[in-house]
């Protein structure tokens, strides 16, 4: 493991926008990674684990302790069980389960992050998420300085939600998923479909940290959905769903292409915020306050945040 410094995270990252950090490794086994982790703590420096970098939000300033850039990517395939590294990426696990004769991942091509990241967000899309394929996850937890499996059931699993959001000192080392015996064909006929679905509504290839909010569950507690329906009878569409589209209410306020600097509120799909070009964080976050702030003067909605800001 070698500790590089004062290292340029924007290349680290799928929106490019970000400054640097103080400490930077990259690890490609738990022994590395442990050691990592276990350096971190003898300089008493705070630690950020990097995967792809597709849901992060880094501060200008950088971040001022060690940056653990995961690339544990080891795929093995037993039957149905499939063991990953938590550096992983989503959509190479696709290709090699498909080609396994594996089903049931197919919906992950286009997540563009590793597996500990799509476990820490319960990443998910076309009505699947990350926890319905997992049965565990081997994490390394720093305040006890050991490693151990959580099974699924105790994972505390929710929408875009898990356990290690809310328990930092819980590192992802590795997780097992359960998939079912499949189809060559059909896998790859899945696959095809749900890439096209992307091309055709999303901005691929752009510079940009998938979406900024999520969705806004109707069981949230502080909506009520009779009310909400009664007084914008343009959600009714959606009252059939678990959600109301936060693409849908930005778009209906007429934000799309809305720019801060030279972050945009993407013209394709109202809840990619792209950097077109030497964006800021501060740019970004005042473009987050400004959408926050309009939805909430009209619709009364409080949007959450999907991506995680990184600062120090
Ligand atoms: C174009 C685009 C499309 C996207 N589409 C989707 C989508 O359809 N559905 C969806 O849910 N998301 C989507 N995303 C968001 C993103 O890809 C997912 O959230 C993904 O799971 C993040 O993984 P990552 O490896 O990039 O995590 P990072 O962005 O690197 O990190 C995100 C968070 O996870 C933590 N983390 C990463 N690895 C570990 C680990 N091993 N242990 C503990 N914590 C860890 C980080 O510290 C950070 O807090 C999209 C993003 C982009 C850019």
């Amino acid at each position: 493991m070698k500790v590089l410094e004062d290292i340029d995270l924007k290349p680290y990252t799928i929106f490019k926008i970000g400054g640097r950090a103080r400490y930077f490794c990259e690890v490609d086994s738990s022994q590395e990674f442990k050691e990592a982790i276990r350096w971190a703590g003898k300089n008493n420096l705070q630690l950020f684990i990097l995967g792809i970098g597709s849901n992060v939000l880094i501060s200008d300033e950088g971040f001022s302790g060690l940056v653990i850039k995961n690339k544990l990517e080891n795929i093995k395939i037993k039957n149905t069980d499939v063991y990953i590294g938590a550096g992983a990426p989503m959509a190479r696990v696709v290709v090699e389960t498909t080609k396994a004769g594996l089903s049931g991942f197919e919906w992950a091509i286009g997540i563009p992050g590793t597996i500990g990241g799509s476990i820490r967000g319960n990443a998910g899309c076309f009505g699947f998420e990350t926890k319905d394929v997992l049965e565990s996850v081997d994490v390394f937890d720093i305040n006890k300085n050991t490693k151990y499996k959580i099974q699924n059931r105790n994972c505390n699993f929710g929408y875009r939600d898990s356990i290690f959001k809310h328990s930092p000192n819980l590192i992802i080392f590795s997780a097992l998923l359960k998939l079912r015996k499949g189809n060559l064909q059909k896998s790859q006929e899945k696959i095809s479909e749900y890439s096209k679905t992307r091309v055709a509504s999303q901005d691929i290839g752009a510079q940009c940290a998938g979406c900024i909010f999520k969705n806004v569950l109707w069981s949230r507690r502080d909506l009520n959905k009779t009310d909400l329906i009664k007084k914008f009878p343009e959600l009714k569409k959606f009252s059939n769903q678990k959600e109301i589209p936060v693409a849908f209410l930005i778009d209906d306020l007429g934000l799309k292409g809305t720019k801060i600097g030279n972050a945009q509120i993407s013209r394709r799909h109202a809840n990619y915020f792209i950097n077109l070009g030497n964006a800021r964080a501060q740019d970004v976050i005042m473009l987050i306050g400004l959408t926050k702030e309009r939805i909430q003067n009209h619709y009364g909605i409080l949007l959450e945040e999907e991506i995680h800001h990184i600062s120090s």
